[in-house]
């Protein structure tokens, strides 16, 4: 305790998840919603419970000061523009710089998987910026997501990295510890943490990562048991954001060890042979609509809710949220029962503030922001609600700002329409909009499989369903260009599954 008294460590963060596929640019303006912030509020803006508190607890706990510097998080969404990385880039680097001569090292909260139109990894592009500025043994610690695209540059940059191991993420407090701790090895004296990695040509969708149970859950049983051996320091396996158009794209296990680099090597290929060969587990099939929308119907009125996840337009893996897939399917197939969907569609949402609440609005819905993929849907309905669209999410755990939302009824079917794509990770927005989720018979999520954390223990059934979208788990379905290949699945012969 208290070893490392007087040692000071800057924090910093940039956190975007990109998906090639969404339509458009992300602009500086969606960072300036969702999060940017210099100095002290960059330690509490998680709520205290994100990787940056869970840093804070490790750091005190060994004498370390914090220096807060400058912190933005954008969400998920379509490539960021060059020209908002260039300011957030600017900013970073210019908050810290004020503070490098008087700091022993630097924590840096990344995602891992930010793209902009001209680099296809920021995270090794913002660590190897830093790296200009410092000495080569200076500590950059990092923690990320566990879907980050883990590149040769960021292992180049920095040994000091942790990511997530769960996966839906329920230890992003955990992983900002570990990331600290592996800043406080490396400040102890006559401390060196080595990275090791070994990188595979397996790609699956995000429904496959579940740690919770199945192939993941044994990979990551064998990640704990090696993190208790004498001289692993962290571990992690990275199942990258699938839905990224970058050369490097596939799976990566990481070992750091307390400068043991051939005991790394050694469990990083054990982790990386065990994902391997589980690479036809990890696929994920999804029924059809249809199909469920009549098994519903059956079922007695008792069995509630019947969750639908819409994992191809889930705004947590950067897809538009605009689609129209389900609606279109349950004007088909009509459910007599309470349903509650989401969509964003802007312009619905001002015809709705034209009419107020209880005034009636025909509109077109959906395929506003990603035609490529959804088709607009006519509906006649109800204004319910009309709401300023912000909210405490709790996963993740930080205020969310749809934009302007409002609630159309048309029959039982309750449609959220939010201006800005929103998070369906848990039912805050339902609940910010008045809408008790275990009432309905049907409650829709957009989201590829991480909505299980909040919903399966309230769910009567989670169903996936097989639709259209940015982030369709049916990846050969996507126009792939940049990756290299060959790479599981779209190579179904690979002999060697690792580079
Ligand atoms: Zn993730």
């Amino acid at each position: 305790m208290n070893e490392l008294k007087g040692k000071k460590v800057a924090v910093a963060g940039l956190t975007f998840e990109s998906n090639s596929f969404a339509p458009g640019l992300t602009e500086i303006d969606q960072f300036e919603r969702y999060l940017m912030v210099e100095g002290p509020g960059v330690l509490t803006s998680g709520l205290g419970k994100d990787e940056i508190a869970g840093a804070t607890k490790i750091a005190h706990d060994a004498g370390i000061e914090l220096v807060p510097t400058f912190s933005a998080d954008g969400g998920c969404g379509a490539t960021v523009s060059d020209a908002a990385y260039a300011i957030l880039k600017a900013r970073l680097l210019a908050s810290l710089s004020k503070v490098l001569d008087q700091v022993d090292g630097v924590y840096l909260r990344l995602h891992g998987a930010m793209t902009t139109q001209s680099c296809e990894d920021v995270e090794g592009d913002v660590i190897a910026s830093i790296r200009e500025l410092v000495c080569p043994n200076f500590p950059i610690a990092v923690s990320t997501d566990f879907h980050a695209h883990f590149t040769d540059k960021m292992a180049k940059g920095t040994d000091l990295i942790s990511g997530y191991q769960t996966c839906p993420h329920i230890d992003f407090y955990e992983t900002g510890a570990r990331a600290m701790k592996l800043m406080v090895a490396a400040l102890t004296d006559g401390g060196k943490p080595v990275l090791t990695y070994r990188k595979l040509k397996l790609l699956a969708s995000s429904e496959g990562h579940d740690t919770s149970d199945g192939p993941m859950r044994e990979v990551l049983d064998r990640l704990h048991e090696m993190e208790k051996i004498p001289g692993v320091l962290d571990a992690t396996v990275y199942c990258t954001q699938p839905w990224l158009e970058v050369e490097e794209l596939g799976w990566t296990a990481v070992v750091v060890t307390e400068n043991d680099p051939d005991l790394g090597r050694k469990l990083a290929d054990e982790l990386a042979a065990m994902m391997w060969d589980r690479r036809e587990r990890v696929m994920y099939s999804k029924r059809d609509v249809t199909e469920v929308l009549e098994h519903i119907q059956k079922t007695p009125s008792s069995q509630r809710p019947y969750v639908l996840a819409d994992g191809s337009d889930s705004p947590s893996a950067g897809s538009s949220g605009d689609s129209s897939y389900l609606l279109a399917n349950l004007l088909k197939t009509p459910i007599d029962d309470e349903v509650f969907m989401t969509m964003t569609d802007a312009a619905a949402v001002l015809a709705m503030v034209k009419a107020g609440i209880g005034g009636e609005v025909s509109v077109s819905l959906g395929g506003t922001i990603a035609p490529n993929f959804f088709t607009p849907v006519a509906v006649t309905g109800k204004v319910i609600t009309l709401c300023d669209g912000v909210y405490q999410s709790k996963y993740p755990s930080k205020m969310m700002n749809s934009g302007i939302t409002g609630v159309l009824r048309v029959g039982k079917i309750n449609i959220v329409l939010t201006s800005k794509p929103a998070f369906m990770l848990d039912y805050q927005l339902y609940l910010r909009v008045g809408l008790d989720v275990t009432t309905a018979k049907i409650v829709q999520v957009k989201s590829a499989g991480s909505y299980r954390a909040y919903y399966a223990p309230l769910a009567y059934e989670c169903i996936d369903f097989a639709s259209p979208g940015a982030s369709d788990s049916r990846l050969p379905k996507l126009p792939f260009t940049k990756p290299r290949r060959p790479l599981w699945p779209f190579d179904r012969d690979i002999v060697d599954g690792w580079y």
